[in-house]
């Protein structure tokens, strides 16, 4: 019998699921009443993966103990392509967190029109604890037993937290190990440039998130504001996202008043250095204590007064027992899933606009494909042509999702009209944000390949 029950939303009172993949789950509901054309059947098909595989594999680290370490790979959705997403290494990876981040690669694709579908892979464990000798056996172990889970044209990887190009070359060279004779560099993209990586790959996240930033400003998404000149930017996170925003954002013209990391966040009225900021991590180990910067609470950064806010760190970080507290005028989600559905609701009433993680944050995946394409025909692209292509796919995508949002919000009752048709009731349809808008165009898209495709057999 066909399950239609199993990882629905709980039913909460109270206090916010914050079940990864049961928010996931709520964002593909609240949009595909957009869609009144899709079935129940289809609809569930396209919210659920297709393959879930968990790993519990032990590696003898330096001192001799032997530790089982437990790791996860998520294929949601191929209709458009083969799987691609990232890898992360983190204590709370769960089944269910890699669940929704697949998903949340399967729509990100789908509106930047990349061709793939969603992926994603989690080892539950703190990398910072561990010798980077102990770290690369769990990365070769965890490939090896992965298998022909991924391959270039099936299920291709990347980096996500705590994963870099090293991680990368790694996973390509125990790849390679059990694929001789063949061209296997597109089984992974992030790589380091020298070993088939793109130039502007490593970037690309935060660079796409600016692209994505100024179409929207140039498109009067925010009142009185047409570009990032002069706005105030507050960053939570400062890895590998979270550092390179700061510094194009400063680059364009912005000034950067506070950032954070797990340790900490820091609060500077007359603009931090990027630059010095990284300096400092590097020596320090975090951003806290940066010369004449004063230290803030994680809450009190997500409370400052700014033009823009970018989460660029781990997901349900704005939620519905915070997002009143937020004043930035427009969040840029650079981390995956950092604003809860409840949170969505009060930032909508309070007419903070949020850019939407599967739009704000594409630009790495963007550029991973570009990455394949290159491998694929042994090429290698400048960055200039890189960037320029990026920048090509950003404002495409921006404009659909803004477009998306224009067109669902002025046919309301047209739509309505439409469900009734089809069999739905309930509620009258409410304006769209645009997340739901990005939903809207990516299930579409999915669905409209699914149906050509056919469900086999
Ligand atoms: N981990 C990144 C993301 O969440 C990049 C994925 C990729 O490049 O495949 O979008």
């Amino acid at each position: 019998m066909a399950t239609t029950t199993l990882h629905e939303p709980d039913a909460m009172t109270g206090t916010e699921d914050l079940n990864p993949f049961h928010i996931a789950q709520r964002q593909f509901d609240a949009a595909v009443k957009y869609l009144p054309s899709i079935t129940p059947g289809l609809a569930n098909f396209l919210k659920r993966p297709e393959k879930v595989v968990t790993l519990e594999f032990p590696i003898e680290t330096r001192d001799g103990t032997v530790l089982i370490f437990v790791g996860y790979r998520c294929l949601h959705n191929r209709a458009r392509g083969p799987g691609k997403g990232g890898i992360r290494y983190h204590p709370d990876v769960t089944i269910d967190e890699v669940r929704a981040l697949a998903s949340w690669m399967t729509w990100k694709c789908a509106v930047l029109d990349v061709p793939f579908g969603g992926a994603k892979g989690g080892i539950a464990f703190d990398p910072k604890k561990f010798s980077a000798r102990d770290v690369m056996k769990v990365t070769r172990r965890f490939i090896v037993m992965l298998g022909d889970n991924i391959g270039p044209h099936t299920d291709i990887p990347a980096p996500d937290v705590n994963t870099n190009a090293g991680t990368m070359a790694r996973i390509y060279d125990t790849y390679a190990m059990m694929h001789p004779g063949e061209n296997n560099l597109p089984v992974v993209t992030g790589k380091p440039v020298d070993l088939g990586g793109s130039l502007g790959r490593r970037e690309a996240t935060a660079r796409g998130c600016l692209f994505c930033l100024q179409r929207a400003l140039e498109r009067g998404i925010l009142d009185g504001r047409s570009s990032v000149e002069g706005a105030t930017v507050v960053v939570q996170g400062y890895g590998n996202a979270g550092s390179v925003a700061a510094q194009l954002f400063t680059q364009a013209g912005a000034k950067i008043i506070a950032v954070s990391d797990s340790r900490g966040a820091i609060h500077s009225p007359d603009g931090i250095d990027p630059d010095a900021a990284i300096e400092h991590k590097r020596q320090t180990g975090s951003v806290v204590g940066l010369p004449s910067s004063t230290e803030l609470s994680n809450e009190q950064l997500l409370a400052l007064e700014c033009d823009i806010l970018i989460p660029a760190a781990l997901e349900s970080q704005i939620r519905g027992d915070n997002a009143h507290t937020v004043r930035a005028r427009l969040i840029a989600e650079l981390a995956n899933g950092p604003t809860t559905p409840d949170a969505d609701r009060i930032l909508l009433e309070r007419g903070t606009i949020v850019l939407p993680d599967i739009l704000a944050n594409a630009g790495g995946v963007t550029v991973s494909y570009f990455e394949w394409v290159q491998n694929i025909e042994n090429e290698q692209w400048e960055e200039d042509v890189v960037n320029e292509k990026l920048l090509k796919k950003m404002r495409r995508a921006t404009d659909a999702v803004i477009d998306k949002q224009e067109e669902i919000n002025s046919s309301l009752d047209k739509l309505q009209a439409e469900r009734v048709k089809h069999g739905f009731e309930g509620e009258p349809l409410e304006p769209v944000d645009l997340r739901t808008a990005a939903y809207v165009y990516a299930i579409d898209q999915v669905s409209t390949v699914t149906l050509e495709r056919g469900i086999w057999p």
